[in-house]
């Protein structure tokens, strides 16, 4: 029989589990690689950007004091002495009395000292008319006015999103340091487990967790590598483990973890390495088990569908993104208004209800997506959200937070 350890709740296990994951090491990879990966050392510009002093319009290069007194009934008259596109130098110095066609982004000429809009002039030949006055500086981007040489940028742990990989092209980094993304292995167990497109024999069932995980691990950022269904036996599930340790940094398992008699996961995650815990105060997902083989964290989650999801995402992809060498860890929460009632049949245990989410009035309103069992995958389809009811339940009107579950909305 097991010993019946007390069981945490969701944030303890969570903290346990977090404070016992590695970091993987660091590794460079061209820049357009490294999209979703976190930054393992400090970006440091390696150029001023913008690198030159530049026109924010298309307009005219002029010095502001010439044009001071101008307007559209009395335009000051210039002399446009060149031509300035973007990518070329200037060649004239702007004196008094003359101006420079410029193009957004092109270079400043030297001696001119603002940019008036090409729309508040009018040409007259090789003369352009000024109708508006312009301040020293105005439409002028200046040379390091974003970021300047030697400026740390991003700092160990930041997420490279495509804004990022654009800021650390602007600033000449064709290769950075990234931490190595976790490889995760998904291996499901049981006997009643069969594959996709093969007959379904009485008493069995579609292996469909392994479908679920590996795309929630491909989310977190984290390299998936499929171990196929392993049956409820106690060498197979071992060699399975052993084999799928040789070649991934985790793994994650579903089924197998309860006290029933074909429950064998538990069992060989114990033998193999240290079990740190197996129960939370949860639902869906009680029986779920965490330890570490040879320094590899193991996650053994619950068989019912919905629980393995669940665990993973309040549990598995946390870990994952810490691995992963990521500064922020866990999901966005926020408060949304129950639209109905509902009840947390667990008696103390969090409740992680399922609900669709829409906005209204510049606040969210939640309702459940139908009925909530564990086994009924159906209740995860098109959620927006989990629900954290943790004490009787909820009523209508009242606040409730809700862990978002997808990027959109
Ligand atoms: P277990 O945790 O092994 O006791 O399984 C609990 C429930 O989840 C049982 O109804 C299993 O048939 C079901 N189950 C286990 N593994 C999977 C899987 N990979 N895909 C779908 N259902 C599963
Ligand atoms: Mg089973």
């Amino acid at each position: 029989m097991e010993t019946p350890t007390p069981m945490l709740s969701v944030a303890e296990a969570q903290e346990r589990m977090l404070a016992a994951m590695p970091i993987l090491e660091a590794e460079r990879v061209p820049l357009l690689e490294a999209l979703g990966r976190a930054l393992a050392e400090p970006a440091i510009a390696q150029e001023d950007h913008p690198p030159f002093d530049n026109s924010a319009m298309d307009g005219y290069a002029l010095r502001s004091a010439d044009v001071a007194g101008a307007s559209e009934g009395r335009p000051v008259r210039l002399r446009v002495v060149e031509e300035i596109p973007a990518g070329v130098a200037p060649r004239k110095r702007i004196e008094p009395g003359t101006a420079a066609r410029i193009m957004t982004g092109a270079m400043m000429p030297p001696g001119a000292d603002a940019v008036v809009m090409v729309e508040q002039t009018r040409l007259e030949g090789d003369q352009v008319l000024v109708q508006t006055p312009v301040r020293a500086g105005e439409n002028v981007r200046y040379r390091g006015e974003n970021v300047r040489r030697g400026e740390t940028v991003l700092e160990p742990g930041a997420t490279l999103r495509p804004a990022e990989l654009a800021m650390l092209a602007a600033l000449n980094l064709p290769e950075v340091s990234v931490v190595r993304a976790p490889r995760v292995a998904v291996l499901s167990t049981g006997d009643e487990l069969v594959p996709l497109g093969s007959p379904l024999e009485p008493g069995k069932i579609r292996d469909s967790n392994r479908f679920g995980l590996i795309g929630q691990v491909r989310e977190a950022g984290a390299i998936p590598v499929d171990c196929g269904i392993v049956p409820d036996d106690r060498g197979a599930v071992e060699r399975a483990v052993r084999r799928a340790l040789q070649e991934a940094d985790a793994l994650v398992t579903s089924g197998g973890v309860s006290v029933g008699d074909y429950d064998v996961v538990r069992e060989v995650l114990e033998s193999l390495g240290e079990l740190h815990f197996w129960r939370v105060a949860m639902k869906p997902g009680k029986p779920q088990a965490f330890g570490l083989i040879q320094g590899k964290p193991m996650f053994a989650l619950p068989g019912n569908p919905v629980s393995s999801l669940v665990v993973f995402e309040l549990f598995v992809r946390p870990c994952l993104r810490k691995m992963g060498g990521h500064r922020r860890w866990f999901r966005p929460q926020v408060r949304a208004v129950m639209e109905e009632p509902v009840q947390n049949d667990a008696r103390g245990r969090t409740n992680f209800m399922r609900v669709f989410l829409r906005s209204e009035g510049g606040r969210f309103l939640a309702r459940t997506t139908g009925p909530q069992g564990s086994g009924n995958l159906r209740s995860l389809v098109g959620a927006d959200g989990l629900a954290v009811v943790a004490a009787q339940g909820v009523r209508v009107g009242e606040e409730v937070a809700v862990i978002l579950l997808s990027e959109t909305f």
